[in-house]
């Protein structure tokens, strides 16, 4: 937050060192922004180092272009700050962009930005957390980590893919199907991105093969009208998890059909149990399913390997492609750089899980990492705030006052 942040600047060893009087945080997606912005309500100041030259920069540089929302806006909003009344239901890329760009401007957040943190560790000698960019070191009490649960994009190891002649991408740079206009595709994943990215293919006159390894919850994203999600956030007040599952499953089998028959074997375990258990997020159908129906789609098994000009799968089928798409997914980058502490798994996720997983040792805090989506960020950011402004009052010398108070203003 440039205009407040509370700066020492010295230099040691060559090196510029900053030490930081609020906490640090890492990242300016909406995990950061939500942190920033909350902490600056219980009246402390922060500093966000982000790598990228823009904030939100999954959404703005990584996501293609006709995203929308998956969950309804009041799911999506951001402490202290709803969304525009005038927004849709589920508002576009361009419209949340919009929304983080109107969020930091109005909490004055100004990140650092091309500040790519190589590591963080703690200094038990002074109490403070040293975190290294390249030519800069800063130094603080606490450090809020906020590079999200999907930093870099995930890539599996697959067999023969190096020697494939035609265009490979994941989906972290597709944009439009546009560039694939009556292309044979291949599209290997088949969670939300995979069926929005065969979807958009088809609309631009590709032939997506999509790919479906395992089993995979297909859900409609609205059941009667109501938002599907909304619906299990309100039974779930009232009935254990399993019935509510039960009853999502018999509405989408109700509303698309039995997907078994299509290639889309449903896991045994339900949507729900199966997202809090593994964090897998059932797939919110905008469209793709009908495309599978009527065949515009083509649902694959595994791939066996890639060839010079397309794939062997499975169930011994051999097809020509001119492009593949790895809708393969993301994984957090915590553990390349956050070093000396074990509040995270290997997989870069804290080990606590949710509500508690925000909040490590020695002034070590995360936020985004919940499998929950905004809803958790906005768990977190509340969480940690309250806990550092009731520090910063104490080493302040400020009466201690109810966050919560402060946060209704
Ligand atoms: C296609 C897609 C659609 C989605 N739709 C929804 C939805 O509808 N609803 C929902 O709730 N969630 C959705 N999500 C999940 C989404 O990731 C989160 O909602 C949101 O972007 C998470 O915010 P974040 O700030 O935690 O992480 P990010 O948005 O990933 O932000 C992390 C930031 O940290 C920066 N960073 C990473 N490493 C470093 C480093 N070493 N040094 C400095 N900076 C670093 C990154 O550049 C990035 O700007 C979607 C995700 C994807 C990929």
């Amino acid at each position: 937050m440039g205009s407040q942040k509370q700066e020492q600047h010295y230099t040691k060893h060559n090196v510029n060192c900053h030490f930081v009087l609020g906490p640090i945080i890492v990242g300016a997606g909406p995990s950061g922004l939500a942190a920033a912005a909350c902490l600056q309500q219980n009246g402390v100041t922060s500093l966000i180092l982000e790598r990228s030259d823009c904030i939100a920069s999954l959404w703005q540089q990584r996501t293609y272009d006709r995203l929308k929302l998956h969950l309804p806006k009041q799911f999506c909003q951001l402490p202290l700050l709803n969304f525009p009344e005038n927004f849709p239901k589920y508002p576009s890329k361009r419209q949340f962009i919009t929304y983080m760009e109107s969020y930091a401007r109005h909490f004055r957040i100004e990140p650092e930005f091309k500040r790519a943190v190589i590591k963080a560790e703690f200094d038990n000698a002074n109490g403070l957390w040293r975190i290294q960019t390249q030519g800069c070191d800063y130094y603080s009490r606490w450090l809020i980590v906020a590079t999200g649960e999907n930093a870099d994009p995930y890539v599996p190891e697959i067999q023969g893919i190096e020697r494939f002649d035609g265009a490979v991408l994941h989906t972290s740079l597709y944009r439009s199907g546009s560039e694939f206009s009556k292309q044979r595709v291949l599209v290997i994943g088949c969670g939300n991105s995979g069926m929005e990215v065969s979807l958009d293919l088809c609309r631009y006159n590709a032939t997506p093969h999509m790919v479906v390894r395992n089993s995979v919850h297909i859900l409609p994203r609205e059941m009667f009208g109501v938002s599907t999600f909304s619906v299990a956030m309100a039974l779930l007040k009232w009935l254990p998890l399993r019935l509510v599952d039960k009853f999502l499953l018999l509405v989408a089998n109700f509303t698309l059909g039995y997907t078994d028959g299509l290639g889309l074997r449903r896991p045994k375990t339900g949507p729900l149990e199966l997202k809090n258990a593994t964090g897998k997020t059932p797939v919110l159908d905008v469209g793709a399913f009908s495309q599978i129906k009527s065949g515009k789609i083509k649902v694959m098994e595994g791939v066996r390997e890639i060839t010079k000009n397309g794939a062997k799968f499975m169930d011994g089928q051999e097809k020509e492609f001119d492009s593949i798409i790895l809708a393969t997914g993301y994984k957090s980058n915590v553990p390349s750089w956050l070093k000396g502490s074990d509040f995270f798994t290997k997989d870069g996720m804290p080990k606590v899980p949710f509500p508690n997983g925000w909040k490590g040792e020695n002034g070590l805090y995360a936020v985004g990492f919940t499998r929950r989506g905004l809803l958790g960020t906005s768990s977190d950011a509340l969480n940690i705030a309250r806990d550092i402004g009731d520090q910063w009052r104490i080493i302040n010398g400020l009466k201690s006052s109810s966050a919560s108070h402060i946060l209704q203003i």
